[in-house]
């Protein structure tokens, strides 16, 4: 639970930092890769009228397969310099913002994986990893030209 006290933060602003355990980030299942680290969190929170200003940051390492070649990927995901207004009800005392700070990860997770941008992935015919091997199938890099002379000839 990410959380502070209200008494505390009558008196002074707080730095809150630390670290939940990986299942604090709550997954649909249908993501090609799973939390694989704690998650990091350093918070600044001031008190403004109503509520407070939550400020700060998150990380958590995710890792999955590269959604074209397979190989597996840890990336770190940041989500940086959010700022949050927390309403805080009265007579509270504990001041629970796992829920907001969750959502800022969420938010940050990426749709897909992949190992580089340019992955150039397998070859759809005998399975080689593209980005390290040149297989001998005609990969549709080699067939470019190619493509192009047909186009021209549709033209006629
Ligand atoms: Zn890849
Ligand atoms: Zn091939």
């Amino acid at each position: 639970m990410i959380a502070f006290s209200l008494s505390r933060l009558e008196k002074e602003d707080i730095r809150l930092e630390g670290c939940e355990p990986p299942e604090f980030i709550v997954l649909t299942g249908a993501e090609p890769f799973t939390v694989t680290s704690d998650v990091f969190y350093a918070l600044d929170i001031s008190k403004v009228s109503g509520g407070a200003l939550v400020s700060g940051g998150a990380h958590v390492t995710i890792t999955g397969e590269c959604g074209r070649c397979l190989t597996e990927v840890s990336r770190e995901i940041r989500a940086e310099d959010f700022q949050l207004f927390v309403e805080i009800a009265p007579h509270t005392e504990i001041c629970d913002i796992s829920e907001e700070v969750r959502t800022e990860i969420t938010l940050a997770l990426p749709m897909n994986l992949l190992c580089r941008d340019d992955c150039r992935g397998l070859c759809p015919v005998c399975g080689a990893d593209l980005n390290c091997e040149k297989c001998s199938c005609a990969p549709p890099s080699a067939q470019g030209s190619g493509v192009w002379s047909a186009l021209d000839d549709l033209k006629l």
